[in-house]
């Protein structure tokens, strides 16, 4: 089920920004935002991304106000981007923390930093493009992604008619009607996020552990 407090947890972020940069040591609570999308992964793909991650709320509740939404351009969702963004943060933040590593202060302010940087990379992107741009290659959101696979799949039925509708409300811009054959949708980057579902005019979607 979609989590109904979804378009509210922007202001955990807005509130983390505010207050780290008064008060840095904070910062180091954004390790659950790296994490949490990781480990949930396995068992509910990237249900975090979708309903739980702070920053897509924003994007989702107060960039998607802004944003043009155009289609996202391929080459933000390539396998050799991915692998590029996930290589280049992981080797920023690993550096910024030996530096920084016994500085409670310090340490916060990589995190404050990073998420703040890479934030703005994605309203730039949302106000070019589409407001999840950069959930299409947020680097935990593509680990999330690669141990996602197959888990809760999106079961599709006979009755859609592809009519596109379920495209249209994805924040990701995915494809479920294409799975219909397979009758089931398992890309890695379905956020789970129950917006297909509740569009569909055929019913012809509802995810595998209803
Ligand atoms: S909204 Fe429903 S009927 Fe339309 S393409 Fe998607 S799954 Fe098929
Ligand atoms: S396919 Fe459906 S559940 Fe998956 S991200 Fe798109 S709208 Fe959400």
């Amino acid at each position: 089920m979609r989590n109904r407090w979804q378009p509210y947890l922007f202001w955990i972020l807005l509130a983390f920004l505010a207050l780290g940069f008064i008060y840095p040591a904070i910062g180091v609570i954004a390790i659950i935002c790296m994490l949490a999308p990781v480990a949930v992964a396995p068992f509910k793909g990237r249900y975090w991304c979708g309903n739980l991650c702070p920053r897509g709320s924003f994007y989702d509740h107060v960039l998607g106000r802004f944003s043009p939404q155009r289609p996202i351009p391929s080459f933000f969702r390539s396998r050799g981007l991915r692998v590029f963004m996930l290589a280049f943060i992981m080797t920023v933040f690993s550096v910024q923390m030996y530096f920084a590593w016994g500085d409670p202060a310090a340490m916060g302010m990589v995190f404050i930093n990073l998420i703040f940087v890479t934030t703005v990379v994605g309203v730039i992107l949302g106000f070019l493009y589409h407001q999840r741009t950069w959930c299409a290659f947020c680097p935990m959101g593509t680990l999330a992604s690669w141990l996602s696979r197959g888990a809760r799949p999106l079961k599709v039925a006979p009755s859609c008619v592809g009519c596109g509708l379920c495209t249209k409300a994805c924040p990701l811009q995915l494809k479920p009607q294409d799975a219909k054959e397979a009758g089931a949708f398992t890309d890695g980057d379905c956020l789970k996020c129950d917006r297909c579902t509740a569009v569909c005019p055929k019913q012809a979607l509802r995810f595998a552990d209803r």
